[in-house]
């Protein structure tokens, strides 16, 4: 039998508002080559300064990982001649990372060799017969997450990369927009005899641009390479490149074709230095994580653990949530209805949620007074994704507010009792499906808007007394 052995390098683009090394912006789709500069464009005499808020978010991310953070990293230059890179290399950080020795604690443990900072290229636009470049892009800043090859399958891959991009959203460093390119990932992969320590041969796939291609490509990898080891042939050591299209990867570059980047430190940029003082700073600031997340809904609020897990890593669930239950609503009640309905309205309409907390809180005190039904809050939320209301002004506007007047219901409930003798002569006899019958009568002659818990109530009551 074979085992596979994953690595991964996750490129994520930082959600700064400038570029790594200059004051250009970075915003996303605008007209191509307005946010450059000489810096970015790389024209000579100009001089990168290295962008504050990027060394920041490294340091997040390597703490958010377990990883130890160097006091004192380097930016290097990778040499190397394509359209999009207007200076000839990219600034990135070889022998000294930012950040370094990480661990995840996922499956048999997953660790990270390092994160570091780097620079992103332009972009190459191709059309027709010409090829346009927008060097946009050329210089914003991304942080480079290496892990070893501690991932066993797709699965386990796909559940790390996850992982990565809900703790960046937790961190709020990345859009992690994967349409707009915010997360690209290589694929190392190699195969070898389940039990041996050794590593073999390893492909690098490169071009993968979304999770789910990761997925297939890591899948398509693993067969080619046990195929070749069952025929007796040995994997070399090769670049691919994964075409999600026709769900293959082709060969790029072997092993003697690879790329010498004559990486040497970037003379034109100072080490980077984070001190302690520094380090304890970030550390005060970091927001909770989704895992800490999950686990303080799971203790302070009674959920199970899918719900906790899965309103943890949504943060717009997560913060409706915390905010109701400041407003001393029933969280169990609350977390029903966002995982309900409020996730139902949110995909239907391709909105985020239009109301607050505290009108979460309102609408989970109507339920739990029992002044209104599951189907009526239904209603009532998708009334609310539609005027913004408050879920009281609603219920009482659309006549959805539960009947619990004892007086009005006591007389509707005998009235039942008269008509139907023959019911409650079987409920008597100890037919007591009989009784939902009678609860059934009288939801209809109040038009539905009778409190259902307190008629059944009531029924029992008298049925059990006239015995
Ligand atoms: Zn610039």
């Amino acid at each position: 039998m074979y085992e596979a052995c994953i690595g991964l390098e996750i490129h994520v683009e930082l959600d700064t508002k400038t570029k790594a090394f200059c004051s250009c912006s970075v915003a996303f789709g605008s007209e191509p080559n307005t946010n450059v500069c000489p810096v970015c464009m790389g024209l000579p005499g100009a001089l990168p300064v290295l962008n504050k808020k990027a060394v920041e978010y490294a340091v997040m991310l390597g703490l958010a990982m377990g990883c130890k953070i160097n006091p004192r990293s380097q930016h290097a230059r990778k040499n190397y001649f394509y359209p999009d890179l207007p200076k000839g290399y990219q600034i990135s950080q070889d022998a000294v990372p930012i950040c370094v020795k990480g661990f995840v604690d996922m499956g048999g443990g997953i660790r990270i060799n390092r994160i570091h900072i780097e620079e992103d290229a332009g972009k190459l636009v191709h059309g027709g017969v010409e090829t346009l470049i927008d060097y946009n892009r050329a210089g914003v800043p991304l942080l480079e997450i290496v892990t070893e090859p501690d991932m066993r399958s797709a699965e386990e891959a796909k559940a790390f990369l996850d992982y990565i991009k809900n703790t960046l959203l937790s961190l709020g460093i990345s859009k992690c927009r994967m349409q707009e390119g915010n997360l690209r990932c290589d694929v190392n992969v190699s195969v070898r005899k389940k039990g041996e320590d050794r590593l073999n041969e390893r492909c690098e796939i490169k071009n993968v641009n979304s999770f789910s291609g990761a997925v297939r490509s890591i899948e398509y990898e693993i067969k080619r390479q046990t195929e070749l080891l069952c025929k007796g042939e040995a994997v070399l050591r090769e670049t691919r490149k994964w075409d999600d299209e026709k769900r293959q990867s082709i060969l790029l570059r072997k092993k003697e074709e690879e790329n010498d980047y004559r990486y040497f430190p970037e003379p034109d940029l100072p080490p980077v230095e984070v001190d302690e003082a520094w380090l304890k700073e970030i550390k005060e600031k970091m927001p909770e994580l989704f895992y800490e997340k999950a686990l303080r809904f799971r203790k302070d609020y009674g959920l199970g653990d899918y719900e906790a897990k899965t309103i943890a890593e949504n943060k717009d669930a997560a913060e409706l949530l915390d905010d109701a239950v400041k407003e001393d609503a029933d969280a169990g009640l609350c977390a029903k209805l966002i995982l309900g309905d409020i996730s139902r309205l949110v995909n239907e309409k391709g909105t985020r949620v239009p109301f607050s907390g505290h009108s979460l809180a309102e609408l989970s005190g109507l339920l739990k007074r029992k002044e209104i039904s599951y189907t009526a809050a239904g209603k009532i939320l998708e009334l609310m994704f539609e005027s913004g209301e408050e879920p009281s002004v609603i219920a009482r506007e659309n006549n959805l507010l539960q009947q619990s007047d004892e007086d009005a219901l006591i007389k509707v409930v005998m009235k039942v009792i008269e008509e139907n003798e023959k019911s409650v002569s079987d409920y008597k006899k100890g037919k007591k499906n009989a009784l939902g019958f009678l609860v059934g009568r009288c939801m209809r002659e109040t038009g539905g808007s009778g409190n259902p818990h307190i008629i059944n109530e009531m029924l029992t009551k008298i049925l059990e007394v006239e015995e």
